[in-house]
């Protein structure tokens, strides 16, 4: 049986790269303090837009530098960020397997 979760799960993304948050319908990017694991979520298509804004090649920008452009300080006082894709709380896996096979067809 499907059983909602309640935290952000991480992904595991092939290639390091914005590219494969096309590979996971539904994915966020998570942008994460190492010092103290504060997060925040944006929809990918909000930091590929950013990314060409800043001319940083958009989907071909890799999850490192994505990391690195984030100018933010984090409430714990850090600025060293993480970033990578996570499926968000209640998103079972059947809802996963439905969003991947309607962005197949
Ligand atoms: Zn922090």
């Amino acid at each position: 049986m499907a059983k909602a979760v309640s935290r952000w799960r991480p992904i595991e993304a092939p290639n390091g790269k914005m590219a494969d948050a096309d590979l996971f319908p539904g994915c966020f990017v998570l942008v994460t303090c190492k010092a103290c694991g504060h997060f925040k979520a944006y929809p990918p298509a909000t930091v590929v837009l950013r990314l060409r804004q800043l001319q940083m090649g958009g989907t071909l920008a890799t999850f490192a530098e994505v990391a690195g452009r984030v100018g933010a300080t984090c409430p714990c006082g850090a600025r060293d960020w993480r970033a990578g894709l996570a499926w968000p709380p209640g998103m079972t896996d059947g809802d996963i397997k439905r969003l991947a096979a309607r962005a197949r067809n």
